[in-house]
């Protein structure tokens, strides 16, 4: 792709628009790519109020380019020739970003942000072009060419520019705050928690365990799915909770129907008390609505009853199809359809309740010390590093 391209230029995304928090965000951006990127011990950065540069110093500009497209904030990138804002320099380094041995066709697109350049954009395109005619097989296709030459001449320095590559869009991951995402082994999780990070939120993750029925290569999954999408963020913290005892507890003191509905409201208390203590500011879940009996809106009033934290549910008015274009894109979906079991699916009733009222829900948990339980759950938590690059995961003492 790069021929002698010794720069990437990127272009900031929607954190233009937000005015007083700017310079925050492009810190953020910045510190986000560069963990992104620690990888490539060469590079250089440099940013500015609308632009950042890479400078690549050798390293290997594609690999480079692979990585960035996952880093939430940028709206596209370009490969780029730094010059000095002289016109001689420019056609020089237009002449190297291409292979003018193999002729293709082109077009030079110039632009002038710094308005005292003498020579307006028209005319600089003009000029670009004649000398590549005169020295190569190249021609010109102002319609469809093979290559876009994009010049941007600045007070000090000129940028020679492939085309843009588009960025992932959003905000970089670490302005919007930090969520709790309930974390299945399903389809729809993976895709909200990837929702969540191109906002801009930090992610951990919760999964509830019920061993012994369910088992190691479920929780495997999970964490290969956490690994999954922790490219959009760096490195995510997944909490591994017991829940065997709590939802014996429903089974022994519920009827049957409601078992699900309360079990939905047991992972949100655990899961509230685990935001607060990592300082989360809200939930966020896979629900969407009508999906299955519990993602009713009856079923999400009665679950949200027992957190002030907002849930947030990312896929919630997305059709099935749409949630699974997604996560195809994102390569979470062949992992989720691996066949094993979630704690919902072992304990699934045979006529889940699609309404349920509250006031039911308020009696059967007064049947048990459920507050002892809930805190056991976040205290026997095992909390578990997972990194984008390596299948190696290590466990953190939090408490
Ligand atoms: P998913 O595809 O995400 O598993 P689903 O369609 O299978 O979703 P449910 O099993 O009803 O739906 O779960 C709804 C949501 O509840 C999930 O998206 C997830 O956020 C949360 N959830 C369910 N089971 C677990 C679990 N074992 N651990 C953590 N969160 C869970
Ligand atoms: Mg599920």
């Amino acid at each position: 792709m790069a021929y002698q391209y010794d720069h990437i230029l990127i272009r900031y995304g929607e954190l233009s628009l937000k005015g007083k928090n700017r310079n925050s965000f492009i810190k953020q951006l910045l510190s986000n790519v560069k963990k992104a990127l620690k990888g490539f011990e060469g590079l250089e950065y440099e940013k500015s109020h609308d632009r950042m540069y890479i400078y690549l110093h050798g390293e290997n500009a594609d690999e480079v380019c692979e990585i960035l497209k996952k880093v939430f904030g940028i709206s596209s990138f370009s490969l780029a020739i730094k010059t000095k804002p002289d016109m001689d320099a420019i056609i020089q380094a237009c002449k190297e970003s291409l292979d003018l041995s193999h002729p293709k066709t082109f077009k030079v697109a110039a632009r002038r942000n710094d308005k005292t350049f003498p020579i307006i954009s028209d005319q600089i395109n003009r000029l670009v072009a004649t000398e590549i005619l005169k020295n190569s097989d190249w021609k010109v296709d102002v319609k469809h060419p093979d290559t876009k030459i994009v010049v941007e001449v600045h007070a000090d320095a000129a940028y020679i520019m492939t085309d843009r590559i588009p960025g992932a869009g959003g905000y970089p991951v670490g302005v919007g705050g930090k969520a709790i995402v309930l974390l299945s082994g399903g389809i729809d999780s993976p895709v909200a928690s990837y929702l969540m990070m191109k906002r801009g939120v930090h992610i951990e993750c919760i999964h509830f365990a019920a061993p012994p029925y369910t088992s190691q290569n479920a929780q495997d999954k999970v964490m290969e799915l956490a690994r999954l999408i922790s490219c959009y963020q760096g490195d995510i913290l997944v909490h591994v909770i017991p829940f065997t005892d709590l939802q014996l507890a429903i089974y022994q003191n519920a009827d049957e129907s409601y078992a699900i509905t309360l079990m939905r409201r047991m992972m949100m208390r655990v899961a509230t008390k685990m935001a607060e203590k990592r300082h989360a500011q809200a939930i966020a879940t896979g629900e969407s609505i009508g999906q299955v009996a519990s993602q009713t809106l009856e079923s999400m009033e009665a679950i949200n009853a027992v957190t002030n934290k907002p849930i947030i549910r990312p896929v919630v008015c997305m059709d099935k199809v749409e949630i699974i274009d997604l996560s195809k894109k994102i390569h979470t979906y062949d992992t989720s359809i691996l066949p094993y079991e979630d704690c919902c699916t072992i304990f699934t009733p045979k006529n889940p309740i699609t309404k349920p009222k509250i006031e039911r829900c308020l009696r059967y948990e007064a049947r048990f010390d459920y507050e002892k339980l809930v805190d056991r759950c976040v205290e026997d938590a095992v909390s578990i590093w997972v990194h984008p690059t390596t299948d190696q995961s290590e466990e953190e003492d939090l408490f």
